[in-house]
């Protein structure tokens, strides 16, 4: 697994002191033992590929990425499966839209071979790190950043470090269905910008809409263009009318959700017509308040399929069906929910084995 990974000697976290952190983990605030970091410059290419101790990096205070932003990451999740294998959830698929990132950013391409062996070699490592739990998992967030000490802005950097760092996570948002605010003062992303690249900014530039929906009673945000329907905070939204599901079409204001993919292909293969074409708000309201609309949820890797009940917007809200989970939404989740964790076979091939 980690060949051509210089192995450094890591002291493991106690079994039971792990235990206790995994149990009462926030997400994302408690790490594995292990971190794979890789070099790139523009003479050596891709070079130094580590598995460390995760520990703080040291960068020049003058590294490209503190000052404009170069810089691009993913979202991903290790599970253990009934029978106790650890599975990477499609991870080619994180592959290829990394490289989409990169490119967009002007950034170097990772290989998906290095990509998915950086993601084994830590997998393999931190192994007990990857909850028993049903509907718990092991996040992993590969990322990308340009640490060239140079405050030119004349090209992009000539040094990046490609970094995957791990984090215990519990069940997000579960069963409870969301209620969502309808964001018409801020935008995510523009025709011709970013907003199909997973990079940082994008996310920096949605806090103050998220703190609002927030300051509303809402869990996330919809973000729109032209008064249709982009995406939902980090994830793509899906409609139900009766039995057909929804979810906008991909362009360049969207980001191609993993999970969207897979719903899309699940919804098919359970008989549902399934489509990809514009939601405009007017439509979606109308359609809600006269009945057509039955569910609505979201889909994306870190609160998988999630149901919306109910949504607000400065000029009023209105609910979702009965403002419940959903019957679609409840089996596309167990089916997902199913391969992920082996309890269903997986004809796609989305499954990985460490
Ligand atoms: N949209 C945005 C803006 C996101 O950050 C994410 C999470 N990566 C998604 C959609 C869902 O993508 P995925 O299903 O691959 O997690």
């Amino acid at each position: 697994m980690s060949a051509g990974f210089t192995v450094e000697r890591v002291e493991p976290t106690p079994a039971r002191e792990r235990a206790r952190l995994m149990a009462d983990a926030p997400f994302g605030e408690v790490f594995t033992d292990h971190m794979v970091t890789v070099r790139w410059s523009a003479g050596q290419g891709w070079h130094d590929a580590r598995l460390r101790a995760h520990a703080p990096l040291v960068l020049s205070p003058a590294a490209q990425v503190f000052h404009y932003g170069q810089e691009i990451f993913e979202g991903m999740k290790a599970y253990r499966t009934a029978g106790g294998a650890v599975v990477l959830f499609r991870p080619y698929a994180n592959a290829e839209r990394f490289a989409a990132s990169a490119s967009r950013m002007a950034m170097p391409d990772v290989p998906a071979e290095l990509f998915v062996g950086a993601l084994e070699t830590l997998v393999a490592a931190d192994r007990e790190w990857v909850p028993a739990v049903e509907g718990h998992s092991l996040y992993l967030r590969p990322f990308m950043i340009a640490t060239q000490p140079t405050l030119g802005f004349y090209r992009p950097a000539q040094e990046y470090l490609f970094v995957v760092i791990a984090a215990p996570a519990g069940a997000y948002f579960g069963d409870r269905p969301m209620t969502v605010w309808l964001e018409t003062e801020y935008t995510r992303a523009a025709p011709g910008g970013t907003g199909a690249a997973k990079c940082g900014g994008n996310y920096a530039g949605t806090l103050l809409a998220q703190r609002r929906a927030a300051d509303q009673g809402c869990d996330q945000v919809v973000w729109l263009r032209d008064g249709h329907v982009d995406e939902l905070g980090t994830s793509n939204l899906f409609f139900v009318y009766g039995d057909e599901v929804v979810t906008p079409p991909l362009n360049d204001t969207i980001l191609a959700g993993i999970t969207r993919d897979s719903v899309l292909a699940l919804a098919a293969a359970l008989g549902h017509p399934v489509a990809e074409r514009p939601v405009g708000v007017a439509q979606w309201r109308a359609a809600a308040e006269q009945g057509r609309l039955t569910e609505v949820f979201s889909s994306g890797t870190s609160s998988m399929i999630t149901p919306v009940g109910a949504v607000r917007a400065a000029d009023g809200g209105f609910t979702i069906g009965d403002g419940g989970p959903g019957k679609v939404t409840t089996r596309l989740r167990e089916e997902l929910l199913g391969i992920q964790t082996g309890v269903r076979p997986d004809p796609y091939g989305w499954v990985h084995t460490i």
